[in-house]
């Protein structure tokens, strides 16, 4: 059997993760390759189950996106969209039944099975929400597919030639930057982006959870013009971009043009990303990366929904007078 290699690629969440603890980055890029294998050993087992964990936030986050998209292939195909509480009851029946899933389903050795998800905060611990926050977090999701029913995006979509419909989060997108002689892949989930009437490119990000400052994705939305530019031939000055929040209002609605200047400094941060994630990898393109050379962060707070705290005696401890309560580690490992 072929085995799999955990060549080097990158991304914009990678590498801001890598910013914000590059020892959390070596846990959920290198500490459980392998551990789905018979073989493993009960540490990189333990690992790779947590790296199959997700939060809250991204678990609604996801499902909102994926109905989104179900429903822009729908109109690409020039079929009716079902009726919005239709799309919202669908997506809270999927809500309630993952979460009893997951609720159940704590058996703490198995990574959670194919098309399941498994929820960190059902982990127990100081994971653990109160029953009362699941339920203004579901009606937050279904706010937010219901945000896209009213959205300016979705007039202008019906009205679009369907073949102008260039990305919808169907595939993985991606381009590839020389790092020192290495082309390492960037890999990119544009959410939709199409061209309107006028002639301009249109990319939108959904956003399920509230506004932030305004430059807040100007990194990533960078990134995304770059790959239209470097791999569709599409000039800079005729893409616009911009985060849409489906579930707040007002929505953003300006779209925004992006600099040559933007992009290039976006390039030269990830760039040098880049280079200080691969001086701690020992062999990018066999994957062979050492514990040891990935600090840990010097901030408490990034540890603080860290699955992998367990495994990371070396993580910073918050001030006593904060009394953080931080599970202890677990002896046998
Ligand atoms: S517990 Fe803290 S220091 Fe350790 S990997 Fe997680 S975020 Fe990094």
């Amino acid at each position: 059997m072929t085995r799999l290699v955990n060549t080097f690629s990158y991304s914009h969440s990678r590498g801001e993760l890598f910013r914000e603890c590059p020892r959390r980055y070596w846990f959920a890029r290198y500490g459980g390759w392998g551990g789905w294998e018979r073989s493993a050993d009960p540490v990189t087992r333990e690992i790779y189950r947590l790296t199959k964990l997700s939060n809250r936030y991204l678990w609604t986050g996801h499902h909102v996106h994926d109905r989104v998209e179900r429903l822009i292939a729908l109109i690409a195909n020039g079929q009716p969209l079902p009726p919005e509480g239709e799309e919202r009851t669908g997506l809270i029946d999927t809500l309630r039944r993952e979460y009893a899933h997951s609720k159940k389903d704590r058996s703490g050795h198995n990574p959670p099975r194919k098309g399941f998800w498994g929820l960190l905060e059902h982990e127990g611990r100081d994971f653990a929400v109160p029953d009362a926050d699941w339920k203004p977090l579901v009606a937050r999701a279904g706010e937010a597919l219901g945000g896209f029913y009213r959205s300016w995006v979705l007039p202008e979509l019906r009205e679009a030639d369907p073949a102008s419909i260039l990305d919808r989060d169907a595939e993985l997108r991606t381009a590839h930057l020389d790092v020192e002689g290495l082309e390492v892949p960037v890999h990119m989930k544009i959410d939709l982006a199409y061209r309107s009437p006028d002639g301009t490119v249109r990319v939108v990000d959904w956003k399920t959870g509230r506004p932030g400052s305004p430059d807040e994705h100007e990194g990533q939305l960078a990134l995304y013009a770059w790959y239209y530019g470097r791999e569709r031939g599409i000039p800079l000055d005729s893409i616009f971009l911009g985060p849409v929040y489906l579930a707040y209002r007002p929505e953003n609605v300006e779209l925004q043009s992006v600099s040559a200047e933007t992009v290039d400094s976006v390039l030269q941060e990830t760039v040098a990303t880049i280079r200080e994630i691969l001086s701690c990898i020992d062999d990018p393109i066999l994957g062979v990366a050492r514990k040891e050379r990935f600090p840990v962060t010097s901030r408490s707070f990034h540890c603080r929904d860290c699955p992998f705290r367990p495994f990371c005696p070396d993580r910073p401890r918050p001030p006593a007078s904060r009394g953080e309560d931080l599970p202890p580690e677990t002896s046998s490992f």
